[in-house]
């Protein structure tokens, strides 16, 4: 029997007002596992209504050291509670419980831990003048909605609401309709915490319907949206004529550029991390690998025989490193990309295709690790996201043509570098149209650093100060000292 998952708002469990639900399907079993409610604009009212009342209390008038006090009660109770959140959010994306285990839920506790640290060691400018003082206050922008996707749900989630919740915020947040578990569990351990009634309301549902009234809301002052480059233009054109705060972290298709003078056993493991890694379905996947002419055919024979070798099914077995894509829609994409990419004179290497496999298992949403090659930055399969299990390999032959392909996509979020030469490293790095540049490593984190897309990945930055800041509004205060 599936479970009845329900929104939180004004500290209250609330099924949708018009009694409407969705069904939660399993990726990896093609089962479903609960219903949600189907909110619409009439929730995201109440929500707002609730939000609103808990400004005006007490959370209005507690002191860093207090929410401090309360990320870090959330940090531990979902610390406490780890294996329950890795079953649901592997039964929810289909991602391999190891993967929910070692990096989801960690992540998740570190994003409390992080902003309850950032915010006790806050500060503001002071400017002095000879006859006045100015110095800075951070006030709350007020009511912020946060909307997620169902790639790294709780992480991403928890990214938005320690920040916002750190700043002295109330909240309306929306969830994946595809993965509404763990944010469900995230509000009971909020609640469970003591923070006010109304600080933290959760609202599940569709994104044109809960997510499109949000956006749409006056009340809402701040949006921090978090998904697709389409959904995003259309999130900042509907929250433009309200002048709504706005941060956008949008799609990307990276490049992971790989010279000849690179350790390549260090290399070829990298590249296969950031390809594969939750089968391919993180924004800063490295999804376009770009390799220097003299190590080519070994970097290929090598990243393919090992791509190969990665076990794809079962999410709870601790041997498996693929699990299932988010639905058969989605499954269904990557294979019609597979399409396109033959259709383009792409060779398949590896993959390619769904693997066969049995019992609970069998209709669910898996695909093979997919290695393509001979194709070039002029072709759809080297241009869009695909977001799943599927990497291209181009060929390069020096600096210029690799910076030159790599800035050929409309995208900008990330890129790896993968180096011997220091000076390689700096100078190619620099030249990158991306937020972000990682050099011998892919995803490694330091929670401080600004994170965030250029070009159709996105508009603004997350990550220490910069989310300190857009969950909050400067106001300078300037005090006349006098003529004396
Ligand atoms: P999506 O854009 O379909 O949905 C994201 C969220 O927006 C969901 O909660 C959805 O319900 C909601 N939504 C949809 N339409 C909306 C509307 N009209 N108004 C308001 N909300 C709406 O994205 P997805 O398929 O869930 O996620 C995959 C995408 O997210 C990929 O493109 C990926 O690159 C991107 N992503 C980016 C980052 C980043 O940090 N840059 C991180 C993770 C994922």
């Amino acid at each position: 029997m599936s479970a009845t998952l329900t929104n939180w708002i004004g500290g209250q469990k609330q099924a949708a007002s018009a009694g409407k639900t969705l069904d939660n399907i399993c990726p990896a079993t093609n089962t479903c596992i609960s219903t949600i409610p189907r909110s619409g604009a009439v929730d995201i009212d109440n929500a707002v209504a609730a939000a609103r009342k808990a400004l005006k209390g007490p959370w209005r008038t507690s002191t860093a050291a207090e929410r401090a006090g309360y990320l870090e009660t959330i940090a531990n109770t979902i610390e406490a509670r780890l294996e329950e959140f890795a079953q649901a959010e592997s039964r929810d994306t289909g991602k391999p419980v190891a993967l929910a285990k070692s990096v989801d839920i960690p992540r998740a506790i570190a994003n409390f831990r992080f902003f309850a640290g950032a915010i006790r060691h806050d500060e503001t400018g002071c400017h002095s003048m000879p006859d006045a003082i100015n110095y800075t206050v951070r006030k709350p922008v007020g009511i912020v909605g946060l909307i997620t996707p169902w790639n790294l749900p709780l992480y991403l989630l928890t990214w938005k609401t320690a920040p916002a919740l750190a700043m002295g915020n109330t909240i309306i947040a929306k969830p994946s309709e595809l993965t509404p578990t763990t944010a469900t569990l995230l509000a009971e351990v909020i609640h469970e915490a003591g923070v006010p009634a109304g600080v933290f309301n959760l609202v599940h549902g569709l994104g044109q319907e809960a997510g499109q009234a949000i956006v749409g809301h006056p009340a809402i002052r701040g949006v921090s949206f978090t998904g697709g480059t389409t959904t995003g233009a259309h999130v900042a054109a509907s929250a433009a004529p309200h002048f709504k705060k706005l941060s956008l972290e949008l799609g990307g298709k990276n490049a992971t550029l790989v010279f000849d003078d690179c350790d390549l056993d260090k290399a070829v493991s990298g590249a296969l991390r950031a390809a594969f890694a939750n089968q391919g379905q993180i924004c800063l996947c490295g999804s376009r690998i770009l390799v220097q002419e003299g190590i080519y055919d070994a970097f290929v024979e090598r990243f393919t025989n090992q791509a190969k070798g990665l076990t794809v099914g079962d999410p709870t077995a601790a041997s498996t490193n693929i699990g299932a894509v988010i639905s058969q829609a989605h499954r269904d994409k990557v294979e019609q990309y597979v399409a396109v990419a033959r259709e383009e004179g792409g060779t398949v290497v590896a993959g390619g295709k769904r693997p066969t496999l049995n019992g609970p298992f069998a209709d669910g949403a898996f695909f093979e690790p997919t290695v393509i090659t001979d194709v070039d930055e002029t072709c759809r399969i080297t241009q869009e996201e695909v977001f799943g299990p599927l990497v291209t390999i181009q060929r390069f032959s020096n600096a210029d043509d690799a910076v030159r392909i790599a800035n050929t996509v409309r995208y900008g979020l990330s890129a790896s570098v993968w180096t011997g030469n220091l000076d390689t490293a700096h100078k190619v790095s620099a030249r990158l149209d991306t937020g972000m540049v990682w050099v011998n490593t892919w995803l490694h984190r330091d929670l401080r650093v600004p994170f965030g897309g250029v070009k159709d990945s996105g508009v603004g930055r997350e990550g220490g100060t910069w989310s300190l800041e857009f969950f909050s509004e400067a106001q300078n205060i300037c005090v006349y000292l006098g003529d004396n």
